[in-house]
């Protein structure tokens, strides 16, 4: 834990929510905005394609090889990341510095290469951010997950699963942790950190 971060002297209202792979970050994300569409949430650059019923601009900015390489060059991310080995991904600088310096809560869902490179970042820009680590209720439950999602073969899969042990141990360089054991409270938990958060941005 950080001590020195238990929502002190924020002067954005930014939260990072990461965790290990497959722990259910976007699906706290998702029913964080179902529950609380008023939420801003940051929408990352990717160059992996679309999955099926995934909209340009709602979930990610879909963008090509090419124009990912060109925005990292421009300065236009926060962070960057290689997720996988297989696709790069981004949080897009401008959009999150102009919604957060007002004081209303925003929230960057990222992998925990971003959410390191995040907090880099935020001493050079001077940006109070507070990091969140979704954990599972258990390691066997982590595995149970990536068994479940079926998209990945034998080797894959033991080579998430080696991954998400190393990550695991991350979970003492965040400020705050929520466990996953219940979507419904995960969010609601998620909320009233973020309200917290914007509160003391305002304050
Ligand atoms: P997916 O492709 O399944 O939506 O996401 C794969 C992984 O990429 C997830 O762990 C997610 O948190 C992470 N991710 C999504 N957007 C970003 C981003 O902008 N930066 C980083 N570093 N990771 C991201």
């Amino acid at each position: 834990m950080n001590a020195n971060n238990e929502f002190a002297e924020q002067t954005a209202a930014i939260v990072v929510l990461s965790g290990p792979t497959a722990v259910g970050k976007g699906t706290v994300e998702a029913r964080i905005k179902q529950l609380h569409p008023e939420l801003w949430v940051s929408v990352s650059a990717t160059t992996r394609k679309p999955r099926e019923g995934e909209k340009h601009g709602v979930d990610y900015l879909f963008v090509s090889e090419e124009e990912f390489a060109r925005m990292e060059e421009a300065g236009e991310f926060l962070e960057t990341a290689l997720v996988h080995g297989m696709s790069h991904y981004g949080t897009p600088i401008k959009p999150l510095l102009e919604r957060a310096s007002g004081g209303s809560p925003a929230l960057v869902e990222i992998d925990l290469q971003g959410a390191r490179r995040v907090r880099e970042r935020a001493e050079e820009l001077k940006l109070n951010v507070f990091f969140v680590f979704l954990a599972p209720p258990s390691f066997d439950d982590l595995a149970k997950r990536l068994n479940k999602r079926g998209t990945e073969t034998e080797e894959q899969k033991r080579k998430r699963l080696e991954t998400a042990k190393v990550e695991m141990a991350a979970e003492k360089e965040f400020d705050r942790v929520i466990v996953n054991d219940d979507i419904d409270k995960a969010a609601e938990e998620l909320w009233q950190i973020l309200k917290l958060c914007a509160a003391k941005a305002e304050s």
